[in-house]
């Protein structure tokens, strides 16, 4: 198959100063939580974008000096000295491997700093520290304090290019860098010639790039610019103002401009990276095309672009020339690819859950629902395209359960070649609980999961897919399988039984009808009587909030009930939060945080304060709905082992369990992973144990062939 001809635009080259992006693909910059410390994550998980087909893929914000050590706010990604130039190669070397230009973002933070590592106060505009770095501590930049920190661009930068990157990009991105916070009033009261006009706010990052330039040839020059960062009030980046401004100011300084909006706090910060429930499409699309009229160098915009067709008419529009992509190269590395083979309904598009983030955000390496193979292309090997054949794929295998994990491992299973892959499921589609959490308001997106891998399963001859099929386990048992797969998911408890009394609530069961669990109100359809209802929420993530959401724009007076400090902490970490709660407010959902439900008994909901447990409130209710945790529906695949156990000389020759009916998951991309990883490892000598993965750390006296070993083995990559 070839592309359409209608998306031949996308792969026009674009020349940015002395080189040239052989398509309009560019992988923005962001976080992975690799950082520098895990290099070799890093440098295999943009590979593996390269492979796909982006022109560009970028690193990091990635700090210039000890001074701007953000460690514990993210994974430290550093450039500080020469030895930092043999990982960044190995990143460089990845991505030219596959044709792809490299980009380093030099970063040098000002107040946003915490000097955890480096134990340094950081040089700053001003002396005063702010709500996203406030861990830190800064010195006032004087002018020869100034003239240091640009040395330290400088030097960085004539790293960066013997590392091999064709593109430094001296960032300005979500206000979160000195440049920009010189650009800003909020920061900017200086009253020296770095203060005051836009000129003289501009000066500091216009000398800088000058100094670059002069100090470094042949390699391209960008800034990634916040050209707003939606600050209420005075004292922000507005695009009208300091947007256009320094665009024209610094025009003639850079090869392109990397534009996206939202600030430099968690508020600011996730509009930059916006979740779907909250953000559609292009959702940068009212700031973007502001700086066209601007500058006719080439631009990148982000937006969470999924679609071929939107990709298109932003550039067609006029709107940017480039696409940039952070968490849609992260869903799928090879959208370009598989745009140019014409493959469009094999694209894995992302689901804007943000788990990505929130794992960066909780400071380790980046997960992802849809891709199961993101974060693992070093640490396992994977390739989320390759999979290769399995060596005992004459097997037939039969999965029980078409949830994430069971959809995943059918279709890894399918790919690798087995003989016969039977997913069976007792209802009548698939999708398991992703089918009705798709259902929760603005969820819709989540679907994505489900569609993208029924439409794989459908190109795939030697899986067969059987709905409405409700097998016991003998029948699975006697299926006439050689590999028994279980996936029979969880369920929500209907007792209230939790994790902080360890106890249910006395009374409360599902049989009564005025006592409800998610799946009951959201998959059976369960009338919730009355108009008070109380949700308790235990887990923490999503499911509280958004069945709070949910039962109130269906007309009831809702109360949320949670153990912590504020609802759904989980939701902190993605940045749905920053929107979730204020809508939860505006709705009129009452919120009672760190409280503990101890009694629901005629119509009435007794609580204490989990902090203070003297503090007892008691309020009337008409329903109670549980999102206190889920449990494994594990009894089905030890009644299927059992019968495999008492049966030596049997036909099936081994059964597993996957996903949640082994353990609860809350997040969606480990069960999915759970399901990937049997299935990737189904040829190995115990697939129901995983295969040791490579861990990125120093050992004393090994070497990298100690790590090569591991990489080369031949089972389950
Ligand atoms: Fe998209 Fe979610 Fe994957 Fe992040 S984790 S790339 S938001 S699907």
């Amino acid at each position: 198959m070839s592309r359409p001809a209608q998306y031949d635009v996308l792969f026009e080259p674009v020349r940015i100063g002395p080189r040239t992006m052989k398509n309009r693909f560019y992988q923005a910059p962001h976080c992975t939580g690799f950082g520098d410390v895990f290099p070799g994550g890093n440098a295999h998980h943009r590979a593996m974008k390269a492979e796909g087909g982006w022109a560009v893929v970028n690193t990091e914000a990635t700090t210039i000096a000890p001074e701007f050590d953000w460690a514990g706010q993210m994974t430290p990604s550093r450039i500080w000295d020469d030895d930092d130039i043999r990982n960044w190669s190995l990143l460089v070397e990845k991505a030219h491997e596959h044709g792809a230009l490299a980009g380093i973002q030099l970063h040098a933070g000002g107040a946003f700093l915490t000097g955890f590592d480096s134990r340094m106060p950081g040089r700053h505009l001003t002396d005063r520290l702010e709500e996203a770095g406030w861990l830190g501590s800064v010195i006032k930049m004087d002018k020869r304090d100034i003239r240091e920190v640009q040395r330290q661009y400088v030097a960085a930068a004539r790293r960066a290019k013997r590392a091999g990157f064709d593109i430094l990009n001296i960032w300005g991105g979500e206000s979160a860098s000195l440049p920009v916070q010189f650009l800003m009033r909020l920061h900017n009261d200086r009253t020296d010639e770095y203060g005051g006009s836009l000129e003289n706010r501009a000066r500091f990052w216009l000398e800088t790039l000058e100094q670059v330039h002069e100090a470094v040839d042949d390699v391209v020059i960008a800034a990634r610019f916040c050209i707003d960062s939606l600050h209420e009030g005075d004292g922000g980046i507005r695009v009208d103002e300091e947007g256009v401004g320094f665009v024209e100011l610094a025009d003639h300084l850079v090869d392109f401009w990397d534009v996206q909006v939202g600030g430099e706090n968690a508020e600011l910060w996730i509009k930059d990276a916006g979740p779907s429930r909250f953000y559609p499409e292009n959702f940068q699309q009212a700031w973007v095309s502001k700086i066209r009229p601007h500058t006719a160098k080439p631009i990148v915009g982000v937006g969470r672009f999924t679609s071929p067709d939107t990709m298109v008419e932003v550039v067609r529009s006029g709107q940017q020339d480039i696409i940039g992509a952070a968490r849609p190269s992260i869903a799928d590395p090879f959208i370009p690819r598989k745009i140019e083979e014409g493959r469009l309904d094999d694209i894995r598009e992302c689901i804007g859950c943000n788990v990505c983030v929130s794992r960066v955000n909780a400071r380790w390496h980046l997960i992802c629902t849809q891709n199961s193979a993101a974060g693992e292309e070093y640490r396992r090997g994977w390739n989320p395209e390759v999979i290769p054949p399995a060596r005992n794929k004459a097997k037939n295998v039969l999965i029980v359960g078409a949830g994430p994990a069971g959809l995943e491992c059918a279709v890894t299973l399918g790919k690798r070649g087995m003989a016969g892959v039977h997913l069976v499921d007792a209802s009548d589609d698939l999708g398991g609980h992703v089918r009705w959490i798709a259902g929760l308001p603005g969820m819709g997106a989540w679907g994505r999961v489900i569609d993208w891998r029924k439409a794989q399963l459908g190109k795939l001859p030697n899986v067969q897919v059987i709905t409405n099929t409700r097998l016991s386990p003998r029948d699975a048992y006697e299926y006439g399988a050689d590999i028994v797969i279980v996936a029979v998911g969880a369920q929500w408890v209907d007792t209230g039984i939790n994790g902080i009394t360890h106890q249910p609530i006395a009374g409360v069961t599902g049989s009564r009808p005025d006592v409800l669990t998610p799946e009951q109100v959201l998959r059976d359809g369960k009338p919730v009587p009355g108009r008070r209802v109380t949700v308790y929420d235990t887990e923490g993530y999503f499911m509280g909030s958004s069945l709070a959401e949910k039962l109130r724009r269906d007309g009831h007076e809702v109360t949320l009930v949670t153990n912590f400090g504020h609802s759904s902490p989980y939701m902190d970490f993605t940045g749905e939060n920053v929107h979730m709660r204020p809508m939860l407010e505006r709705l009129g959902v009452t919120v009672r945080s760190e409280h503990i439900i101890s009694a629901f008994e005629g119509g009435v909901v007794r609580a204490h304060d989990h902090i203070a447990e003297q503090r007892e409130l008691e309020w009337e209710s008409d329903a109670l709905v549980l999102a206190t945790q889920r449990v494994p529906l594990d009894s089905y695949f030890k009644q299927v082992r059992e019968l495999h156990e008492a049966d030596p000389g049997a036909e099936v020759q081994a059964v597993y369990q996957i996903g949640d009916c082994v353990a609860p998951r809350m997040l969606l991309a480990d069960a999915v992973f759970d399901g990937a990883r049997l299935a990737r490892e189904i040829d190995a000598q115990d697939p129901a144990t995983p295969l040791p993965y490579i861990r990125e750390r120093r050992l004393i006296g090994s070497t990298d062939e100690t790590y090569a070993a591991v990489l080369n083995r031949p089972e389950g990559r």
